[in-house]
This record gives structure tokens, C-alpha cells and sequence, in this order.
């Protein structure tokens, strides 16, 4: 496994590859890794594919008084599992080798940026957008693949991909989850005793959710399900329970008429969780 710190090491690498004809995938993480990170690098290497991961903390989609001084590190432990994963190259570089300090181009995606999580987080999605895109012109991937887990992320990607004409292909991978039903996250570990025991109420919110959507419940009482179900926990601090159009994100009421995605914020202390899940509409008894 090759460990590129330059932008220049990693497109030799690619460039090499390429040149056998293998096609690349990338898999973009911040790091401290866990199963969810090592789901989409499995998922990547299907078919002889030549796999890159990214490590890198990116710094302009933290928002002032965000967690980016205490996002959890360990390169070293990174390094071990993508090489016992089989992956083939990883892009680590430090800050100053992806920002140059005079640089006047941002990605900035337009109201999909807005909603959601970039309400909490103004600001976020522009950080991620310009990343992404920075890290597919440097890698150049045929494919790369994203968690479902960031659903928001997800569509944003896709979104940029299409509208900026970018030749890579957008794989989503289901969310990996914990035992009791959390789902993986690197800020799990910053969860105290207390609130690691709480946090599995999202799951369960969800799954009860699902199950009701199944018997034909509206976007309102699936929304409200949810809410009373986080309720019942004193320690869950919810920031936003949302049911939308599992495609576009547009805010959906009524009865389901096609897949919709309920998507939570939850603050346990000072970490911020989400999760979200796809729901389906009742299925018609056959005629
Ligand atoms: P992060 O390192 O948190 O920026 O995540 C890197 C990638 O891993 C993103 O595409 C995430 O959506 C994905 N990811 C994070 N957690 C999970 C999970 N529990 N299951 C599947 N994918 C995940």
C-alpha cells in the first residue's frame, strides 16, 4: 500500500495504474476509521478495481466553535486496517498541501446547502462540496463511494456531480451499525458512559417509524412518532426531526406516495449525531 502525502505522489500513483487499464475507486474519510469507513472501501474494490482512500480532516467544513480541534486522530491505526482491507493507495496529506493560502474558489451548492443539516451547520456543505471536488480532480477516480449514514452529504454529491458534469460515479453504501443498533460514527467515541447507553433511541425511533410507514402512516405522524419516541430520553437534545422526498430532499405531507427519508440531529451533550432512514409506502394488498 502506497501512502501519498502529495497531490503530485497519488496522481503518479493513479496515473500508473491507469495506464494497465485498472479502474480506480475512491473513498474519501477523515479518518478514525471504523466498520462504516471499512463497508464502502469493501464496496469499492469490487471487480480488480485499484482502491485509494483519503484521509484527511478538512478543515473548512467545520463550522466557528465545531469539534475540529478535538475530531478523534489515529493515522497509524488508519494506515493498519486499509492495508489489512487490500487497499491500494492512500492520499494523506496535510492541510497546507491541499489549501493554497491564495486560493479564490469555493464549490457552493445552492439551496440543497441550505436545508437540513446546513442549517445547523451553515456553512458545511460548502466545505464538503469544495473537498469533494478537489479530491476527485486530484485523484481522478473512475467511482467513488459515500455512506448513506450522511444522507444530506449523499445527495449533495450526487447533485454536484451531475450539475458540474464530473465523470465519477456516485456508489452509496448502506449504513454499518453498532450491536444495539447506533450507527457508526468516529464522534461515537466522544459519547460519555451515559449517552452511548441513550443514543441507540435513534435507531429505535427509526425502526418504529419504518414499521408504521409500512402500515400506511402520514409524513406528519411518522415525523411525530419520532419525536415522542426521542422525547422519552431526557439525554437526547434533538436539534431536527425531518421527513422528506428520499430522492430530491423536498419537504413531503400527506400519505407516502414514494420513498421518503426521515432524517434526525441529535445533541447527546456536546456531540452532535444524526441517522436517518429510507421509508417506503404501504404496499397495496394484491387485487
Ligand atoms: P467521515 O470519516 O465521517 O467523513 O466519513 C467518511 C465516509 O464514511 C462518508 O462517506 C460517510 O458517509 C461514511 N460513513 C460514516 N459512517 C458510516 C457508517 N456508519 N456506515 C456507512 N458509512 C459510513
Amino acid at each position: 500500500m502506497e501512502v501519498c502525502t502529495t497531490k503530485a505522489r497519488i496522481r503518479a500513483c493513479v496515473a500508473s495504474w491507469r495506464g494497465d487499464g485498472r479502474t480506480v475507486m475512491l473513498v474519501p474519510t477523515m479518518g478514525y476509521l471504523h466498520a462504516g469507513h471499512m463497508a464502502l472501501v469493501a464496496r469499492a474494490r469490487v471487480k480488480g478495481a485499484r482502491v485509494v482512500a483519503s484521509i484527511f480532516v478538512n478543515p473548512t467544513q467545520f463550522g466557528e466553535g465545531e469539534d475540529l480541534a478535538t475530531y478523534p486522530r489515529d493515522p497509524q491505526r488508519d494506515l493498519a486496517m486499509l492495508r489489512d482491507a487490500g487497499v491500494d493507495a492512500v492520499f494523506l496529506p496535510e492541510v497546507s498541501e491541499v489549501y493554497d493560502r491564495a486560493a479564490q474558489t469555493i464549490v457552493e451548492p445552492t439551496a440543497l446547502a441550505r436545508i437540513l443539516i446546513g442549517r445547523l451547520r451553515p456553512g458545511h456543505f460548502r466545505g464538503v462540496a469544495t473537498i469533494v471536488t478537489k479530491l476527485f480532480n486530484i485523484v481522478q477516480p473512475d467511482g467513488a463511494c459515500f455512506g448513506e449514514k450522511d444522507y444530506q452529504q449523499l445527495v449533495v454529491i450526487r447533485t454536484i456531480v451531475r450539475d458540474l458534469d464530473i465523470p465519477v460515479r456516485i456508489i452509496g453504501v448502506p449504513t454499518e451499525r453498532e450491536p444495539d443498533g447506533l450507527a457508526m460514527s468516529s464522534r461515537n467515541v466522544r459519547l460519555g458512559a451515559a449517552d452511548r447507553a441513550a443514543a441507540p433511541v435513534l435507531n429505535t425511533a427509526l425502526t418504529e417509524a419504518e414499521a408504521l410507514a409500512r402500515r400506511g402512516a402520514t409524513a406528519s405522524r411518522l415525523r411525530a412518532h419520532v419525536r415522542a419516541r426521542l422525547a422519552v430520553e431526557p439525554r437526547a437534545d434533538v436539534q431536527s426531526v425531518d421527513i422528506r422526498d428520499a430522492e430530491t430532499l423536498a419537504p413531503v405531507s400527506g400519505p407516502l406516495a414514494r420513498a421518503a427519508v426521515l432524517l434526525l440531529a441529535v445533541r447527546f451533550g456536546s456531540v452532535l449525531l444524526i441517522d436517518n432512514r429510507v421509508v417506503h409506502p404501504a404496499t397495496k394488498e394484491p387485487t
